[in-house]
C-alpha cells in the first residue's frame, strides 16, 4: 500500500498533532512523512503562533500543500504576538493542557463535514498533548501518543510520583540545590542503576509542591496508559532495559528512530512530502560552503537547540572556550540564546577567531551533523540533538538545559560512551579542556569510535528488516488502521 496511486478517498486519515515546540515539531514531520509514504492522508496541526513562524520562515517550501497532506492550526491559548522566539514553555504547558481540547475537536469536526477529505481515522498526537485521546474517544478511533523524549527521560518521568512519596522531590528549601542533596543516588528505576536525583529530568528540581512542570508531567505520564499506543524516536537496542521495564508499564510501545534516518531512507527525494520542512527560523545553508573548506574532523559544531537560553555571562564562558580551545567551530546562536538581551559576544573574541570560527542564527543541523569536517558537537544534550548526534557518529560535551536532558546527558556519558558533561556553572577553563579533550584526546577518540558504532547500529535499526522499521509496519497495521 504505497502511498502512490492510493484513491484520495479510500486513504487513512491521520491527524498528526506535536505539542508547539520545534524539538517536537521536527519529530513529528518526519513521523508524518512516513504515514504519508505508507498511503495515510495527513492533517498536521500546528498552534496558530507556530503555523504564522512557519509560513514567515521565508522557505517558499516550509508548508508545501499538496492534496493529501494538509496544514491546520488551533490557538495555542497563550495571548498572541507577533514575536518569532521560543515561547515559554511552562505557560504553553499549562495553555495548551487546559484550552486545547476545545479547538482541537472542532477542528476534527470541520475536518469530518468536508466532503473532499476521507474520514479521520487515527491521531497521533504528542505526549504531553494527551488531551487527544479524548478526542480520540469521541470518534472511536485510535490514538497513538508520540512522546519525543528518549526512552531513558520517558521512564525519568514516570518516577515523579515515587520520588514525591518518598520524600525526594519537592526539595526542602534552596539549600538542597546547593549542598550535595542532587548527588543523592536512585536505586530502583529499571536500567538506571546508580543515576542520582540531578540526572533525572529536571523538574524535580523545584521546591514547590504545586510546581506546573511536575503537576504537568506526571499527568501527561498517568494519561499514557489511556492512549492506544506509545511511540518513541529511539531504537531498542539503545535503549532496551528501559524499554523492556517500560513495555510492561504502559500500551504497546513502538520504537520508530531514529526516525530521520528512515525517512531519508524509504521516502524518496522527488516525493511531495521531501520538499516539506519543519523549521520555525530561517537556516543558514552557506555554513555548509564554509564547512567544505575544513580539515575533515576538525571543526566543533555548538548549538543549544531551540529552547535553552543562557545568561550573558555564560555566553562569554562559552566563547572564551571555544577560542582558546584554538578549533575551528561552527556556533549555531539563536536571537533569543540570551536572557533579557541580544547575545553579544566581545569584539576581541570576533578578532581572535574570525578565521576558523563561523556564527549562524539556525543551521541545517542533520547536514551539518554529517558533515566529514564536523569532529565533535557542544550540544544541550536535547533528545533529537543527541539521537541526531549518534546517528551521525558525532560524539558531545553535553551542557544540560533542562527536562531529560539531564538524563540524555546521563545515558550519553555513562552508559553509551558518546559524551562528556560541563558543570552547569560553565567556565572557560572548563569548555576549553573538554573541547580539547572531544577533539583531539585519548577520552574523545574512543568516544569517536563508539558513536560511529552507535550510527551503524542505528542504520541497521533503521535499514531493511531493522526493528525500528519493523515496528512502523507493526504501528500502521496494528493501531493505526484498526478501530479503537
Ligand atoms: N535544529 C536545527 N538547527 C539549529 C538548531 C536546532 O535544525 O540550528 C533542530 C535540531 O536538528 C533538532 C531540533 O532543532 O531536530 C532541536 O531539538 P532538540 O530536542 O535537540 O532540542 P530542543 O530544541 O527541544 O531543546
Amino acid at each position: 500500500m504505497d502511498g502512490v496511486g492510493v484513491e484520495v478517498s479510500k486513504r487513512p486519515h491521520a491527524v498528526c498533532l506535536p505539542f508547539p515546540a520545534q524539538g517536537h515539531i521536527n519529530p513529528m514531520m518526519n513521523l508524518a512523512k512516513l504515514l504519508h509514504h505508507r498511503g495515510f492522508h495527513i492533517t498536521f496541526v500546528n498552534s496558530e503562533y507556530n503555523h504564522k513562524r512557519l509560513l514567515k520562515s521565508r522557505s517558499p517550501s516550509a508548508l508545501h500543500v499538496s492534496q493529501d497532506f494538509c496544514f491546520e492550526a488551533i490557538p495555542d491559548g497563550l495571548p498572541p504576538t507577533d514575536a518569532d522566539a521560543t515561547q515559554d514553555i511552562p505557560s504553553l504547558c499549562d495553555s495548551t493542557s487546559k484550552t486545547c481540547l476545545g479547538p482541537f475537536r472542532n477542528l476534527l469536526a470541520n475536518l469530518s463535514l468536508d466532503k473532499a477529505l476521507p474520514p479521520v481515522t487515527c491521531i497521533v498526537s504528542d505526549g504531553v498533548m494527551s488531551f487527544a485521546i479524548k478526542a480520540g474517544e469521541d470518534l472511536g478511533i485510535p490514538v497513538a501518543l508520540f512522546w519525543t523524549t528518549s526512552a531513558c527521560g520517558f521512564m525519568g518521568y514516570t518516577q515523579y510520583r515515587q520520588l514525591i512519596d518518598k520524600g525526594l522531590t519537592p526539595l526542602r528549601g534552596e539549600a538542597s540545590l546547593t549542598n550535595g542533596y542532587l548527588d543523592t543516588t536512585i536505586d530502583w528505576i529499571p536500567g538506571m542503576k546508580d543515576i542520582r536525583l540531578r540526572d533525572l529530568p529536571s523538574f524535580v528540581r523545584t521546591t514547590d509542591p504545586e510546581d506546573i512542570m511536575l503537576s504537568f508531567a506526571m499527568g501527561e505520564v498517568e494519561r499514557a496508559s489511556k492512549a492506544s499506543a506509545i511511540i518513541l524516536n529511539t531504537f531498542d537496542i539503545l535503549e532496551y532495559k528501559v524499554l523492556e521495564a517500560l513495555s510492561s508499564m504502559f500500551p504497546p510501545i513502538y520504537t520508530i528512530g531514529p526516525n530521520h534516518l528512515i525517512v531519508n531512507k524509504i521516502v524518496p527525494q522527488n516525493a511531495i512530502s521531501s520538499s516539506i520542512g519543519s523549521s520555525l527560523w530561517k537556516e543558514e545553508p552557506e555554513c555548509l560552503q564554509w564547512l567544505a573548506s575544513k580539515e575533515p574532523n576538525s571543526v566543533v559544531y555548538v548549538n543549544f537547540g531551540s529552547i535553552t537560553v543562557m545568561t550573558p555571562q555564560q555566553l562569554v564562558e562559552f566563547a572564551w572556550g571555544l577560542a582558546n580551545s584554538k578549533n575551528p567551530f561552527l556556533w549555531t546562536i539563536r536571537p533569543d540564546l540570551v536572557k533579557g538581551d541580544a547575545a553579544v559576544l566581545p569584539s576581541e573574541f570576533a578578532q581572535e577567531t574570525k578565521q576558523r570560527g563561523l556564527l549562524v542564527s539556525w543551521a541545517p543541523q542533520d547536514e551539518v551533523l554529517n558533515h566529514p569536517s564536523i569532529g565533535g558537537f557542544l550540544t544541550h544534550g536535547g533528545w533529537n540533538s543527541t539521537i541526531e548526534s549518534l546517528s551521525a557518529g558525532v560524539p558531545m560535551v553535553i551542557w544540560p538545559f533542562f527536562a531529560d536532558q539531564q538524563t540524555n546527558c546521563w545515558f550519553s556519558c555513562t552508559q553509551w560512551g558518546v559524551g562528556l558533561e560541563i558543570d552547569s556553572n560553565v567556565k572557560r577553563s572548563e569548555v576549553e579542556k573538554l573541547v580539547r579533550e572531544l577533539m583531539s584526546g585519548e577520552k574523545g577518540k574512543e568516544m569517536r569510535k563508539n558513536a560511529m558504532e552507535w550510527k551503524g547500529k542505528a542504520e541497521e535499526a533503521t535499514g531493511p528488516r531493522g526493528s525500528s522499521l519493523l515496528n512502523l509496519e507493526k504501528l500502521v497495521k496494528d493501531v493505526l488502521l484498526q478501530p479503537s
